[in-house]
């Protein structure tokens, strides 16, 4: 690695010296490297060898996370190509693990203290009939209750647990990007009674699809997904997993993988019946 590094830093020196300036991590980069929790705000801010070596090592950490070649170069093309993929708006490393190897299901740190949920949808896309994001919605909701023993209730007044919302960026304090980049983020279970807890947001900038008949955004996978966070899980690095940061583009099927189901089960146990459990792969 120190070779690798003091090639870099003699790299730099060579552009720098012949062509001035050289900017050595492309801007999308560097802000894709700290929205995501590889590069701190302190990070950024300093200067020459110091900030090289910072980025080349978030660089790696981001590669290792995503399943790249772990080269830590920020123009290297398929770290270029991979910051304008679709994602979740969340983080790949919380503050805990930012130097740790991951290589499958994490757990946010925080559950919901009971098994029987409440949902429901605050307002819908007009991409979608409201019959298509219900059937989708509750597709979601049963692979995950399928493996545990939470229950989902649909509520149509007053709160729910779990809050389901598409919004435009200026209906919210977070901002959304538009269309492309990220689609959603949610809420972690927290302290269960904060009123933000377990709900979702999805960036309504985005043309979202139940079938593969046109481009857009699979929202069943978005769901499942951000379910995932609802419920405590974080991200994985496991490219098979739904709770993978990534969109995965058009699939026959979205559905559970092992490592996601490995992941709630830490959180909740198994479903009652053991058949149901036994041997799953996939759902
Ligand atoms: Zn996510």
């Amino acid at each position: 690695m120190r070779v690798v590094f003091l090639s870099f830093v003699i790299l730099y020196v060579v552009v720098g010296a012949t062509f001035g300036r050289p900017s050595f991590a492309p801007a999308k980069v560097l802000d894709y490297l700290r929205r995501y929790g590889y590069l701190s705000s302190a990070d950024v801010k300093l200067s020459g060898g110091q900030r090289i070596r910072k980025v080349y090592e978030a660089v790696k950490r981001l590669q290792r996370f995503i399943g790249l070649k772990e080269t830590g170069n920020p123009r290297d093309p398929l770290v270029e190509e991979l910051v304008s993929k679709e994602r979740c708006g969340f983080q790949d490393l919380g503050k805990t693990s930012q130097f740790k190897r991951k290589r499958r299901y994490a757990l946010h740190g925080t559950k919901w203290s009971k098994n029987s949920l409440t949902y429901r949808v605050t307002s819908y896309t007009t991409d979608l009939t409201t019959q298509e994001v219900d059937k989708t919605i509750r597709t979601g909701l049963n692979k995950w209750a399928n493996v545990t023993p939470l229950t989902f209730k649909k509520a149509t007044t007053g709160i729910a647990d779990i809050e389901l919302s598409f919004d435009k960026s200026e209906d919210r304090d977070y901002s959304f990007d538009g269309p492309g980049g990220e689609l959603a983020y949610a809420y972690f279970p927290l302290n269960n009674v904060d009123a933000n807890s377990g709900d979702v947001h999805f960036d309504d900038a985005e043309k979202f699809i139940v079938k593969n008949k046109r481009k857009g955004v699979h929202l069943l996978w978005l769901v499942l997904h951000e379910l995932g966070h609802s419920l405590g899980l974080d991200h994985s690095s496991n490219k098979k997993a739904i709770m993978y940061p990534i969109h995965p583009g058009s699939k026959s099927t979205y559905g559970l993988h092992r490592d996601d189901i490995i992941g709630i089960q830490q959180l909740y146990g198994r479903f009652n019946d053991p058949i149901k459990v036994h041997g799953l792969q996939r759902i």
